[in-house]
């Protein structure tokens, strides 16, 4: 059993992993300044005597006793860390220093849940560890693209500098419950549109691809990642390689939910990466062999499920 801190654990992510945490007997300490996160998505925790709720901003430094953090607290959907630009790269800059600072200072093991935005918009396709990426430094992107290279380049120097156990996984567009209805991703969007029988809005020609990981996969590569021996640092991709156009995810919607909606074409934001497909053969070889297990079709029929549910008692 150990003390574990998780950094933006009321999230979507974050909230899967107290639930896998507790699950396995571990003590949680969940601290969270419930931007984007919610309540409801740890209240089913409250009762447990492993689990503490705090609500924190990790732009400030917190302590505590602990024996590994998971660093996850940051917005991840475009419009929220778009919402407040200099928030972002805060959260992500002055966050990472806060925890690492904490690492350094209690001797815990951390991992930063890092992205595959690292990549920008990138020419080498599928994306490898070792590809450094094609990035914006001034577009609207960057707050979040640029803060999340600046805490990977955090975790190295403390790691180098300060001995500092790290872990960085790069994790590919996931999904699944929890998801905020209204955050305005891909996923989430599509199903809401559906499922009200909206249209259903396509960014572009909809040619662009993204490969979509079953929130599941990632908790069992987060967790197996942070259990591995300290010479593993990373970085480590942990994605789904089944790459899917934005047509093509909308069509399957479309046809998992019986809906009616049509589809509409909007501008393109700027900067919007046009492909996307991860390389997970360091994942399968550190991790146990470690691959994702649920297939779009199956991640998404438990997703509209859940949405449908939501939907139903804002109603
Ligand atoms: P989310 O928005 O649901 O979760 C982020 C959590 O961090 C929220 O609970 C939010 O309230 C909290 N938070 C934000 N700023 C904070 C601050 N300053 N102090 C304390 N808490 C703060 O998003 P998610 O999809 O669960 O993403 C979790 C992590 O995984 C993020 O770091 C994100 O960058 C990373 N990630 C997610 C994806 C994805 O597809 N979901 C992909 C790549 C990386
Ligand atoms: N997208 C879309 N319609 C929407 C929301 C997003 O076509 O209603 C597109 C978006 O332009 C991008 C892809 O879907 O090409 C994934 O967007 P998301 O915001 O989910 O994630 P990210 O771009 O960060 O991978």
């Amino acid at each position: 059993m150990s003390r574990i801190l998780i950094t933006g654990g009321a999230g979507f992510i974050g909230s899967h992993l107290c639930d896998r945490l507790l699950s396995q007997g571990n003590e949680v300490i969940c601290i969270d300044n419930l931007f984007t996160g919610r309540r409801k998505n740890i209240e089913h925790n409250f009762p447990n005597h492993n689990f503490e709720f705090v609500r924190h901003d990790i732009t400030a430094p917190y302590l505590a006793e602990v024996d590994e953090i998971y660093n996850l607290a940051c917005p991840a959907s475009p419009v929220h860390y778009q919402y407040n630009p200099i928030k972002t790269v805060k959260t992500s800059v002055m966050g990472a220093i806060n925890m690492l600072g904490l690492a350094k200072r209690v001797k815990a093991k951390i991992l930063q849940a890092s992205t595959s935005e690292v990549y920008g918009d990138p020419n080498v396709h599928p994306q490898t560890e070792e590809y450094w990426g094609n990035v914006n430094t001034i577009g609207i992107r960057s707050c979040y693209d640029e803060g999340k290279r600046c805490a990977e380049t955090l975790f190295m120097d403390y790691h180098r500098q300060n001995a500092v156990r790290i872990k960085i996984i790069r994790i590919f567009n996931t999904y699944g419950e929890r998801m905020d209805p209204f955050d305005g991703r891909v996923v989430s969007n599509f199903i809401v549109q559906a499922l009200k029988g909206e249209d259903i809005t396509i960014f572009g020609n909809g040619l662009q691809t993204r490969s979509f990981q079953y929130v599941d996969d990632l908790i069992e590569g987060m967790t197996r990642m942070m259990g591995t021996n300290d010479s593993i640092i990373g970085p480590v991709n942990i994605g789904n390689p089944n790459e899917f156009t934005m047509l093509e995810l909308a069509t399957k919607v479309i046809d998992l939910t019986g809906s009616s909606s049509k589809l509409i074409f909007k501008d393109l934001p700027s900067d919007d990466p046009k492909q996307r497909q991860p390389n997970i053969s360091k994942a399968y070889e550190l991790l146990d062999q470690w691959q994702p297990t649920v297939q779009l079709e199956e991640g998404l029929i438990k997703t509209i499920k859940y949405f449908d549910s939501e939907l139903k008692t804002m109603k």
